[in-house]
């Protein structure tokens, strides 16, 4: 385990450095990545990381009926993403469910690549209203620029960090500096603010694609209720503040209406 931090040491250098970016909600972020670069980064790890798990016969198939409903909540939920940053009609957008049955996590990356876990749908038992709540928090991470968050602080911090369990060692000696950075990065907690506008930005999304807000307060308590024998993954990387469920129960009546609003009139797929 000790070669890729060398190895994550060298190469810094080689990644594009941005200066100050600013979220959707107007948060000055300092990036020692640009999205870009996360994007880039994002794709060789997602690339690596889900051929691994193929290879290990630990994604499901796509015509299996859990991937199918993840696949039609995050369609209506990419619909809504793209409307708020039209750039991202771009992005490669993409889910897998990954046949983990005692991980309880979810992640998106920059540029779209999304992945669930067996465990969180198995113990979570949720709803689709819950389910929708999960991965448009998640794509509101990358929406907001997260990643890059995420790996200038796994850039910074690293030496702390260990891959361990995330890639085998052989794959991490042929990744690029960036793509373990993009790696570390959706195994990192965000910070607090981070959390709090992705819970924002993702209720809103989830609302607009018709799934009923108060979903987001129950997903928390069901989140918060399996956590008996240790935390789930989800929250150890993401911190669950206790005033989080305070706040999603203000933001919740205020989504009222586009959800509403999208039950009327479902938005086109
Ligand atoms: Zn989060």
């Amino acid at each position: 385990m000790r070669s890729h931090l060398r190895y994550v040491g060298l190469g810094v250098l080689g990644l594009t450095v941005a200066a100050c970016a600013v979220s959707p909600t107007g948060r000055r972020q300092l990036a020692l990545v640009s999205e870009d670069s996360a994007i880039v980064a994002s794709q060789e790890a997602y690339a690596m990381q889900i051929g691994e798990l193929r290879s290990a016969g630990k994604i499901v198939a796509e015509s299996s009926n859990v991937s199918r409903r993840v696949d039609a909540i995050t369609e209506r939920l990419v619909a809504q993403a793209v409307a708020l940053r039209p750039e991202t009609a771009d992005w490669q957008w993409s889910v897998e469910v990954i046949d983990e049955p005692e991980v309880v996590n979810a992640w998106c990356m920059a540029g779209g690549r999304m992945a669930i876990y067996t465990g969180l749908i198995e113990k979570l038992d949720p709803t689709d209203d819950e389910l929708a709540q999960v991965m448009a928090h998640e794509i509101s991470h990358a929406l907001a620029n997260h990643t890059a968050e995420r790996m200038s602080v796994a850039i910074a911090t690293h030496a702390g960090i260990a891959l361990a369990g995330v890639l085998s060692d052989d794959a991490q000696q042929t990744m690029s500096t960036a793509a373990l950075a993009a790696a570390l990065a959706i195994q990192m907690p965000n910070s607090r603010t981070a959390e709090s506008e992705a819970d924002e930005i993702g209720i809103e999304l989830a609302a607009k694609a018709g799934y009923n807000p108060n979903a987001a307060i129950s997903l928390w308590q069901k989140m918060a209720s399996v956590s008996g024998g240790g935390p789930p993954q989800f929250l150890s990387t993401h911190p669950s503040p206790a005033n989080r469920q305070q706040r999603l129960a203000e933001l919740a009546p205020l989504m009222m209406a586009f959800y509403e609003q999208a039950r009327r009139s479902p938005p086109t797929r």
